[in-house]
């Protein structure tokens, strides 16, 4: 079945009244997110790329964010130039909003923090 019968039989469906909803691996569990009947073509092609866009993520930022649990890494250096590997006090089991602008305002852990 090519891309366009898959889409038109799920159109079929959706027109008839049924509704695709996915689980989108999320923090501790799944986000149930509804889909159109091309994003669900999506998902047997892209599949992360579809979860990192129902999540309002970039590919790299959502593996980053399920990875990390939510979390946001310390903004300061160690001696050796590295980037420290402590999070952000507090910064745990964000929200994909609330990690993005953790993330782009930054922060310390508890040894960099003032
Ligand atoms: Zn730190």
């Amino acid at each position: 079945m090519d891309k366009a019968d898959f889409i038109a039989a799920l159109r079929v469906a959706q027109d008839a009244g049924c509704q695709f909803v996915i689980g989108v691996p999320s923090l501790g569990g799944s986000s149930t997110a509804a889909l159109t009947p091309e994003q669900a073509h999506r998902l047997t092609t892209d599949k992360e790329g579809l979860f990192a866009e129902l999540m309002g993520l970039t590919v790299p930022e959502y593996i980053e964010w399920r990875e990390s649990q939510g979390s946001v890494y310390c903004s300061a250096r160690t001696k050796q130039g590295k980037r420290c590997r402590n999070f952000i006090v507090g910064a745990t089991w964000l929200e994909p909003d609330e990690w993005k602008a953790q993330r782009a305002e930054g922060g310390y852990c508890s040894a960099h923090g003032a």
